[in-house]
């Protein structure tokens, strides 16, 4: 069965192109923009809705946004159509509902999107994180700027350069030897709610250890023949997940720790599908790599758990 995510990357990232400011600039006239504001980013309906140079500086003009940052996104792989990202904000104080007119979530959209699409947003949206939550140099706590076209910040005192940060989290389908597989319920999900189990890696800690560690945490089961299966960045707000499958010989010691976890489930594939379409079971939503794991093993589609929460 073929692995999660396994598909190759749509944009030359070039990241020789992000050194020289007037190439940047260059680059920033021809290219198709995608706008963010304040975490949203610009889409019609279910489309990603690109702009132009132009436009982005009609829209400054307008009074509407602010100057913003730009981050140079890469190059479409064939027609080597530049994109970038504009990371603006509002100028006037809206209300949330004023604010999802014309501007999605990545949460919202990202399922409906195509694999390049959701790529250059999944891009965006975590530079945009990043740049927002930087704007003080961790060394000497002066102002930093944009570098290197979105991929680094610099520091306007001491010139230190630094990059953005991506914290690893595992995710993890765990089996038992009769192939069904266990899910866990986290108390502040809608009631019906489960999924797989996850948790950010710790330093100095591998992945297999990190995979071990969580399951015995949130399920009281122990694992072993732990298989990677795929990766899929989460910018929510700087994550990635890295799913395995494992196998656990002691389903029967199976329970939530009454924390982070409050319920588990064993589901075989029958009981899954039926779960699933008396909606007694919601499943995580088809953007979630969780879905992806699940749907895997199950072979097929499941119904449901298309909203997020
Ligand atoms: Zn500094």
């Amino acid at each position: 069965m073929s692995a999660i995510n396994q598909h190759p990357s749509r944009i030359d990232r070039a990241g020789d192109l992000r050194t020289n400011q007037n190439t940047l600039d260059q680059l920033w006239n021809q290219a198709r923009i995608l706008q963010i504001s304040e975490g949203r980013i610009a889409a019609t309906g279910t489309q990603l809705a690109y702009i132009s140079a132009a436009d982005a500086a009609q829209l400054i003009a307008t009074g509407r946004f602010s100057e913003g940052s730009r981050y140079f996104l890469g190059l479409d792989i064939e027609s080597r159509t530049p994109f970038f990202a504009w990371d603006t904000q509002w100028v006037k104080t809206l209300s949330d509902e004023e604010k999802s007119e014309g501007f999605s979530t990545v949460r919202e959209i990202g399922a409906q999107l195509s694999e390049q699409e959701l790529e250059l947003s999944l891009h965006a949206i975590a530079l945009s994180n990043w740049h927002s939550a930087h704007p003080r140099c961790p060394r000497c706590g002066g102002a930093t700027k944009v570098d290197l076209g979105g991929a680094a910040r610099l520091c306007e005192t001491d010139q230190s350069q630094h990059h953005p940060r991506t914290d690893s989290a595992v995710i993890v389908l765990v089996k038992d030897r009769s192939d069904r597989i266990l899910l866990g319920h986290q108390p502040v999900w809608p009631e019906g709610r489960f999924s797989t189990f996850a948790g950010f890696l710790e330093p100095g800690e591998t992945f297999e250890q990190c995979v071990s560690r969580e399951i015995f945490e949130e399920s009281a089961v122990t694992v072993s023949e732990i298989k990677y299966l795929g990766s899929q960045p989460w910018p929510f707000p700087a994550s990635i997940m890295i799913s395995f499958e494992a196998v656990t010989d002691n389903p029967e010691d199976a329970r939530g720790d009454g924390q982070e976890i409050t319920e588990v489930k064993w589901f075989s594939r029958a009981e899954l599908l039926a779960a699933a379409k008396d909606k007694s079971l919601l499943l995580p939503p088809s953007i979630s790599v969780a879905r992806k794991m699940i749907e895997r093993w199950l072979g097929e589609s499941a119904p449901g758990g298309e909203t997020w929460r």
